[in-house]
C-alpha cells in the first residue's frame, strides 16, 4: 500500500522542483510517515479457538486476558474473532470435519493472520486438523500443558506456550497443610480430556495410594457430586480441576459449580489454576492467568511482527510463589507455619485494631479520660473526707477549748455548788462530835447525820463527776439519746450559775422522749453556749426580765430546741453573723461559742437560727433530726 502514494510524490517533486533539498527531504519524510500510518491501518485478523466453549475455565480467563493485553500492546487495529470448540466436548469426528469445513468457510477469502488455541482440547483439535485448516497461518498455542502437545505434528507455523502440571506438587501440597488427610476427592467430568487428566493423576499419585485415597467423581451427575462433597469423611480434602462435562452430559462453564460446591462441601478445596482462586479455594501452588498472558502476549507481538513461530522458544510455564485465601485458612484452621516459604496471603481481614484504629483510639482516650477523672474525683474525695475527719478533729479540740473557758466562767457557782455540801458536811460532823461526848448518845439522831452526810456527799460527788464530764476531752461520736435527757443534764449544771446570776431557768420538755442520734457531750456545749448566752443577755439591761425558757418539741421529723430571753436581742441585720466565728459584742467575749454550736449542730445533720422575740428578746433555736422509732 505505501507504493500507491509515490507517484504523488513524484508529482510534487517536480511541481516545485526549485524547492530547497531541505524541503524536499521533509516532504519526502512527511509523505513516508504517512504511508506507513495508512498501512498500519489495515487491521489483524486473528481467530481464538476456545476449548469446550467460550466460558470454560481456566481458559476463558487466558483467553479474557490475552484480548485485554493485545489490545493494550498492539500497534495495530485487531478483529479478534472466536470460535468455541463445542465438537471436542465428546471428540464427536464427522462433528469435527463439518466444524473444519465451516472454519475454511469463513475464511476462505482471506486466512487469518494468527490463531491461538486456548487448552488442551482446543490445541488437540487445531492439531489434528493443521493441514486443512490455515496451513500456512501462524498459531499459538497456549494455557496447554506440555503432555498435550503433540510435538511431532507441530509445523514451523506453530509455537507453544505450555504449561507444567506438577501432579506431585499439587497433590504433595494438600498433605503439606493438613497432613492429617486421608481421603482427596477429586471434582472432574468425563470428557476425553478429563479423562486424560484421572489417569495422569492415578499414574503418578500410585506410589502414595496407601497414604492418601483418592476418589474422581466423573462417574457422578454434578448433582450427586454435591452430595458426595457434604458428606466426605473426616480428614478429606477436595479438588477441584471443574466438571466440565459431567457423568450424564451437563456442561458446567462459569463460576457457579465451583460456588454451589463450595456451599455444601464438608471439606477445604484446592485447585490448580489461580483463575479458580479467589472465594472458595483455600490456595497453594498453581499456575497463573497473569504469567501465561504475558508469556502468551509477547509471543503474539513477534508473531504479529513477523518472526516466525518456529522460531520462538518459551520455556513452559512452572507454578509461581504459591497463593493463599487468608479467610479459608481461617475457616479450616490452618495454620501459616504449614504454608510454603514464600507464599502470597490474599484477602486478610484486618483485625479490629487495623480496622477501627480511630474508633478504638478515641474509646481508649475516652476511657483514659474517664478513668483520669474517676482518679481525681476519688482523690477528691479522700481529699474531702480527710480534711471533713481533721476540721471534726479540730472542731472537737475547739469545742474542747470553748468547754473549759465557760467551765472557767462557771466556777464561782460551780465553788458555790461544791461548797454547800462540803459545809453541811463540816456542821453534821461537828455536831456529831458532840453528840459522841454525850454518856448516852442518840443512835436514831447520829443515824440521820450519817444520812445526811452521806447526802452531801454524793451531791459533792455529782457536781465534780458533771464537770468532770463536760471538761473530757472526747472524740465525736454518734450514739442514740434522748434529747430531753441532754437538756435535762445541761440545766442541771447550769442552775446553780443561773441562782448566782439571778437568773430564773424554765423549762418546757414534751412529755415523750426525743430520739435522737448524737454526741451527749457536744449537745450539752451547744446547750450552754445558749443558756450561758440567754443569763448574759438578761444581765445586759437592768430592767430586763431575768428569765430564761428552755422548751422542747418534736416538729416534723426533727426535735426542737429552743433557748428564750428577754434581753436586748440581735440587731435584725445580725441574726446570721451572731453565728461567724468571731463576732462578739461582749467586752471580754471570744465570739467562738455559737459558731461552735453551729459546727456542732451541722454535724449532726441539724440546723440552728436565732430570731427575735416580739416584745423583746431572742431565742435560740436548733434543730436535730429524729430517729425513727419503728412503729409496734
Ligand atoms: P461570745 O459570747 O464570746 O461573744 P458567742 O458566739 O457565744 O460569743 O456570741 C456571739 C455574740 O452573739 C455575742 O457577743 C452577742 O452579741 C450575740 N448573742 C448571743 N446570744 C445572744 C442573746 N441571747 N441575746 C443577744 N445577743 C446574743
Amino acid at each position: 500500500m505505501a507504493s500507491d502514494l509515490a507517484p504523488r510524490f513524484e508529482v510534487a517533486v517536480t511541481k516545485y522542483a526549485s524547492w530547497t533539498i531541505t524541503l524536499m527531504a521533509i516532504a519526502a519524510a512527511l509523505a513516508l510517515a504517512t504511508a506507513e500510518s495508512v498501512a498500519a491501518t489495515a487491521p489483524m485478523r486473528i481467530v481464538f479457538l476456545h476449548s469446550y466453549g467460550q466460558n470454560f475455565k481456566p481458559w476463558s480467563e487466558y483467553a479474557r486476558a490475552l484480548r485485554q493485553e493485545l489490545d493494550r500492546r498492539s500497534h495495530w487495529p485487531l478483529v479478534i474473532e472466536d470460535f468455541p470448540v463445542i465438537t471436542a466436548r465428546a471428540e464427536d469426528e464427522n462433528a469435527e470435519v463439518q466444524f473444519v469445513e465451516y472454519l475454511s468457510a469463513v475464511f476462505s477469502n482471506q486466512a487469518p493472520d494468527m490463531v491461538v488455541a486456548f487448552g488442551a482440547p482446543a490445541a488437540v483439535f487445531v492439531q489434528r486438523h493443521r493441514s486443512d485448516l490455515f496451513p500456512a497461518t501462524p498459531m499459538v498455542l497456549t494455557a496447554v500443558d506440555e503432555r498435550r502437545v503433540q510435538q511431532l505434528t507441530l509445523t514451523g507455523n506453530d509455537t507453544v506456550v505450555a504449561v507444567r502440571q506438577n501432579i506431585g506438587i499439587l497433590f504433595g501440597h494438600i498433605l503439606q497443610v493438613l497432613p492429617d488427610t486421608k481421603t482427596i476427592a477429586v471434582v472432574v467430568g468425563n470428557s476425553p480430556n478429563e479423562r486424560f487428566w484421572i489417569g495422569a493423576i492415578t499414574r503418578e499419585l500410585e506410589a502414595s495410594k496407601d497414604r492418601v485415597k483418592l476418589i474422581f467423581f466423573n462417574d457422578l451427575s454434578f448433582e450427586e457430586i454435591l452430595n458426595r462433597a457434604a458428606t466426605l469423611p473426616i480428614r478429606s480434602a477436595i479438588f477441584w480441576i471443574q466438571p466440565q462435562v459431567d457423568a450424564i452430559g451437563a456442561v458446567h462453564e462459569g463460576d457457579s459449580a465451583l460456588r454451589r460446591l463450595y456451599a455444601v462441601a464438608n471439606a477445604p478445596i484446592f485447585s490448580y489454576d489461580d483463575s479458580f482462586f479467589g472465594r472458595e479455594i483455600v490456595g497453594g501452588p498453581m499456575t497463573s492467568v497473569s504469567d501465561g498472558t504475558r508469556a502468551a502476549s509477547d509471543v503474539a507481538i513477534r508473531i504479529l511482527s513477523g518472526e516466525k513461530p518456529a522460531d520462538i522458544k518459551t520455556p513452559v510455564l512452572e507454578y509461581g510463589p504459591a497463593k493463599y485465601d487468608w479467610r479459608q485458612l481461617q475457616r479450616w484452621g490452618i495454620s501459616e507455619g504449614r504454608l510454603l516459604p514464600g507464599s502470597e496471603i490474599y484477602f486478610r481481614e484486618p483485625a479490629a485494631w487495623e480496622r477501627y484504629r480511630w474508633q478504638i483510639a478515641l474509646v481508649g482516650f475516652v476511657i483514659l479520660l474517664q478513668a483520669t477523672l474517676i482518679t481525681g474525683l476519688l482523690y477528691e474525695r479522700r481529699r474531702r473526707i480527710y480534711a471533713e475527719v481533721q476540721s471534726r478533729q479540730r472542731m472537737a479540740e475547739l469545742a474542747h477549748v470553748n468547754r473549759y473557758s465557760m467551765a472557767g466562767e462557771l466556777t464561782a457557782s460551780l465553788a458555790h455548788e461544791l461548797n454547800q455540801p462540803l459545809g453541811n458536811i463540816l456542821t453534821n460532823a461537828e455536831t456529831l462530835e458532840v453528840i459522841l461526848k454525850s454518856p448516852v448518845p442518840d443512835m436514831n439522831e447520829l443515824k440521820e447525820i450519817a444520812a445526811d452526810i452521806r447526802r452531801d456527799d454524793e451531791r459533792a460527788s455529782e457536781v465534780i463527776r458533771r464537770l468532770r464530764s463536760i471538761l473530757r476531752k472526747t472524740p465525736f461520736e454518734l450514739r442514740d439519746l434522748d434529747l430531753n435527757e441532754v437538756v435535762g443534764e445541761t440545766l442541771a449544771f447550769v442552775s446553780l450559775s443561773a441562782v448566782a446570776r439571778e437568773a430564773e431557768l424554765a423549762s418546757f420538755l414534751t412529755s415523750t422522749a426525743l430520739s435522737i442520734k448524737g454526741d451527749r457531750i457536744q449537745l450539752e456545749q451547744v446547750l450552754l453556749n445558749l443558756i450561758v448566752n440567754a443569763i448574759d443577755s438578761t444581765s445586759a439591761s437592768l430592767n430586763a426580765e431575768r428569765k430564761v425558757t428552755v422548751s422542747t418539741a418534736s416538729i416534723d421529723d426533727f426535735a426542737e430546741v429552743s433557748v428564750s430571753d428577754r434581753g436586748p436581742g440581735i440587731q435584725q441585720d445580725k441574726l446570721k453573723e451572731v453565728f461567724e466565728p468571731f463576732f462578739t459584742t461582749k467586752p471580754q467575749g471570744m465570739g467562738m461559742g455559737l459558731s461552735i454550736a453551729r459546727t456542732i449542730v451541722e454535724a449532726h445533720g441539724g440546723r440552728i437560727w436565732a430570731e427575735n422575740r416580739t416584745g423583746g428578746g431572742a431565742t435560740f433555736r436548733f434543730r436535730l433530726p429524729l430517729v425513727s422509732v419503728p412503729k409496734a
